[in-house]
């Protein structure tokens, strides 16, 4: 797990500053001062003690369920990453989260098990298809390890407790494995939904064209024009899939657009 004991010493020594303080009458400004900082520590120590950090993740390396979170790479590079070459034109791994239901997610469980390339070094060229960060799309291997650094330390390591994730080969290899299976872009189009610059489709008839031929409920992102930037696949912990819980969905509009890649951004 990742605690962060640091701010039980802050509370103390801002309580006892205070306690200080206040039995001097001619501070008011400094005791104001301080009671403010005070309480701005406790709320972060509420926070903390239930296992929410200010970025969102837990401190808890317990979790109900893996997602895993694949990119659509037209939007993301429209939106995010103004790539110089052709995107893919299948939807690539972004990660795979650990995740809870009440919308919490552990982050960050061991910085002492740093990602190491030569680990993963098998899946390479899986790993430059399938798993690529398109910030460096046009010399993909120039930040794949950075990429893949992130989501190794700050989500990998806390999915320890499957067993076929608990190494870093094990990791990625078994999120390829994942993608692989129950891929996105074939599902869709069995119930003829396609990528395209114009023609939009229903958020339900997306989900239920996944979950025809997956069985299960994917989640849908969108970006503000309610172009799909992100689909997920949900997993129990035996690997099973699972229906996405419906919070992780978040478009907005009933239409959704799946932008057919553009040669150049
Ligand atoms: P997250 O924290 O959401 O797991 O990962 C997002 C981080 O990965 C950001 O810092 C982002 O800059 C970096 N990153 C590198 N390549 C990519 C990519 O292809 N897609 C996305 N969404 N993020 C990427």
């Amino acid at each position: 797990t990742c605690a962060l004991p640091i701010s039980h010493i802050i509370l103390t020594v801002a309580f006892v500053f205070l306690y200080v303080l206040v039995s001097i009458p001619d501070f008011v400004a400094m005791k104001t001062f301080l009671l403010a900082v005070a309480t701005a520590v406790a709320v972060a120590q509420a926070a903390q003690l239930r296992g929410i950090s200010s970025s969102g993740c837990s401190y808890s390396s317990d979790f109900d369920y893996i997602m895993l979170t694949e990119q659509w790479p037209q939007t993301e590079c429209d939106d995010t990453f103004h790539c110089s070459v052709k995107p893919p034109n299948f939807f690539t791994i972004h990660g795979a989260w650990p995740n809870n239901f009440d919308g919490s997610y552990p982050c960050n469980c061991d910085s002492s098990d740093e990602f190491d390339p030569s680990k993963v070094s098998s899946l390479h060229s899986e790993l430059v298809e399938y798993w690529p960060s398109l910030q460096c799309i046009s010399d993909p291997d120039s930040c794949l390890d950075s990429f893949l650094s992130h989501e190794w330390s700050k989500h990998g390591t806390c999915a320890r407790e499957i067993s076929a994730m608990s190494t870093q080969l094990g990791y990625f290899s078994t999120a390829l494995a994942l993608r692989e299976k129950y891929e996105i872009l074939p599902a869709l189009a069995k119930q003829g939904i396609y990528p395209s610059s114009s023609k939009w489709y229903s958020k339900s008839s997306v989900s239920t064209a996944f979950k025809s031929e997956h069985g299960t409920y994917p989640a849908l992102q969108c970006d503000s024009s309610g172009y799909i930037s992100i689909m997920a696949v949900c997993f129990a912990k035996n690997l099973t899939a699972i229906d996405c819980p419906s919070d992780n969905s978040n478009c907005n509009s009933d239409s959704v657009l799946l932008p057919d890649r553009k040669s150049v951004v």
